[in-house]
């Protein structure tokens, strides 16, 4: 891991002009109230950005007919790991129904024809790299939200 301070929105900025091309193709609408007042996070910027690529890729995939796909930062405390900064990429895809939930994370679990099932086993490794956490939660029929939990402390300070 290069762990270095990074404004998260300026990595989410650059994945969604990575994405351009693919969000267009998706008729995917994204919405991210970037806020360049945000205070600083030591992650691996190359791992973020995989894992944001990820996500948004899921979150595409997921609206067939296009829709809305909302990110959003957000630093509060978690009671288990203190102070986290929080990305968090919402979708309006149909959700994930409740029975599946436990088990998308599992490598090689997909539900798609030509899916790999390794997107999201890889963003939860991602998530343990930073000593973090991926939530996962879904409003069955309406919306799925995943949530990349990262400490703002390094082991050690
Ligand atoms: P893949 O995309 O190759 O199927 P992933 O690990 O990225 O593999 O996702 C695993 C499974 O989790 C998907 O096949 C899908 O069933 C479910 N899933 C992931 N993201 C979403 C989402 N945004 N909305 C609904 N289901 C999702
Ligand atoms: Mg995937």
């Amino acid at each position: 891991l290069r762990m270095e301070p990074c404004h998260l929105g300026g990595l989410v900025q650059s994945v969604l002009k990575l994405l351009e091309y693919r969000l267009k193709e998706y008729n995917a609408e994204v919405s991210f109230p970037f806020d360049p007042d945000m205070p600083k996070v030591p992650v691996d910027p190359d791992r973020i950005k995989e894992a944001l690529i990820n996500l948004i890729t899921n979150a595409c995939e997921a609206m067939n007919e296009g829709g809305r796909i909302e990110i959003r930062e957000e630093h509060l405390e978690d009671d288990d790991l203190g102070l986290v900064a929080v990305l968090t990429v919402k979708d309006y895809g149909g959700g994930i129904s409740e029975d599946l939930v436990h088990k998308v994370t599992t490598p090689f679990f997909t539900t798609k024809e030509d899916g790999s099932g390794l997107g999201l086993s890889i963003v939860e490794r991602i998530a343990k790299e930073h000593k973090g956490r991926l939530i996962i939660s879904s409003d069955p029929g309406r919306t799925t939200e995943f949530s990349l939990m990262l400490p703002k402390k390094r082991e050690g300070d």
